[in-house]
């Protein structure tokens, strides 16, 4: 499968929301992270116009939102579940770190046939210890110990980055080019061409005596073999010698 249709199958549960904006803050959180299933467990308010404000662009996650009354319900399909939490719990499973915790997630959606579903709280009460124990495992953003609880779509915003890593291994799925203009690695031949021209055009202009070098030379080829030329840079590069030896004539 996939990462894209594996990324699919993972949903992202709030639960209990009281604050709309924050229901759509986490619907562009996934979306940008290319996770797509939103489930909401008795939210407060939704539909709502400030979670459509923060949706932004992603308004299509907030349309194909399923809204559930019970836990239970949000999870029936899912074949693994972790609950996400600042605190760990004395009953509950030892929580994994974020970044373990997505990458365990991210196998169980690859392996299993169905759904599997990362479980948010209130943003007052957390999620309740029997939410907790509803879930196979746990997760934990580890923050500063005297201040650690995230805003909630900043948590999903967390989460969802590292699902994405996980599934793509850290590389944009398909790397553009970063310089778009850039065309072949000039050959060696084509190099040496252009120092052979250098050089020519720097003894006729009176720049370099070839009687006294001074290094100048293999300075300039350190200078230019940083640059990695490319082919149609040793042709812009030469084209202008020419230019010069043209215009001395
Ligand atoms: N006062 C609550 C915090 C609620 S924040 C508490 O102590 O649990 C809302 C939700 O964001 C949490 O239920 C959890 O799902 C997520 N969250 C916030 N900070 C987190 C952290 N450091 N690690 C894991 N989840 C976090």
């Amino acid at each position: 499968m996939n990462p894209t249709d594996a990324l699919a199958r993972i949903s992202i549960v709030l639960s209990r929301t009281s604050h709309p904006g924050n229901i759509g803050s986490a619907a562009r959180a996934m979306k940008t992270m290319g996770l797509t299933r939103l489930v909401l467990v008795a939210p407060r308010f939704f539909p709502d116009p400030e979670a459509v404000t923060l949706a932004s662009g992603a308004t299509d996650i907030l349309e194909q939102a399923r809204v559930v009354d019970t836990l239970d319900e949000a999870l029936a399909g899912c074949s693994y579940s972790l609950a996400v939490s600042a605190r760990a719990r004395d009953l509950g499973p030892p929580p994994m770190l974020a970044r373990a915790g997505a990458q365990d997630l991210y196998a169980q959606a690859l392996q299993s046939a169905g759904e599997v579903a990362l479980v948010f709280g209130n943003e007052t009460s957390g999620l309740s210890n029997d939410e907790v124990q509803r879930c196979r495992g746990a997760v934990m953003i580890a923050a500063n110990p005297d201040y650690s609880s995230l805003n909630l779509a900043a948590a999903v915003q967390v989460l969802a980055y590292e699902l994405r890593t996980a599934a793509f291994q850290g590389l944009p799925p398909a790397p553009g080019r970063t310089t778009p203009f850039s065309s072949q690695p000039a050959t060696h031949g084509e190099q040496e061409g252009f120092y052979e021209h250098l050089e020519r055009v720097m003894v006729a202009s009176g720049f370099l005596d070839p009687a006294q070098p001074r290094r100048l030379l293999p300075k300039l080829r350190r200078l230019f073999g940083r640059a990695r030329l490319e082919k149609d840079e040793v042709s812009i590069l030469r084209g202008i010698l020419s230019a010069v030896e043209d215009w001395r004539r």
